[in-house]
């Protein structure tokens, strides 16, 4: 998909800086990190949100939630939020599906 920031991390052609990597899905560590582990893990195949994804394909929207686990045991966490904004108001900047990891410190609810 042109002009998707996150088709470009995954090809590589911007930098992200990487934490795990399997045949469907690609995760880096946000850039603008909310806790002490914050990695986006985002399928490889464009899709501009979960519940397009999961429509399209629900085997890989479940291993985006598999590697979502995998990164935050591999980071020493067994508490974790994850996170999927949809549509601007709810908080999603970027339109290719990504399944947001936070870890490391307390959570509060409701988020803000
Ligand atoms: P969302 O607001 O849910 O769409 O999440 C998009 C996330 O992408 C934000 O938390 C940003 O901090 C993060 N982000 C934007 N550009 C980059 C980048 N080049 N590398 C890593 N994370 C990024």
């Amino acid at each position: 998909m042109e002009d998707c920031l996150f088709c470009k991390i995954v090809a590589g052609e911007i930098p992200g800086d990487m934490v795990h990597v399997t045949e469907h899905t690609v995760a880096f560590r946000d850039l603008n990190s909310q806790a002490p582990t914050h990695v986006l893990v985002v399928p490889r195949d464009h899709y501009t949100n979960a519940a397009e994804l999961a429509a399209a394909d629900p085997a890989a929207l479940a291993e985006l939630v598999t590697t979502a686990a995998a990164v935050a045991t591999a980071e020493g966490y067994d508490d974790y939020r994850l996170v999927f904004n949809t549509g601007a108001e709810a908080g999603q900047s970027v339109f290719h599906t990504h399944l947001h990891v936070l870890a490391g410190r307390p959570m509060t609810w409701p988020p803000g």
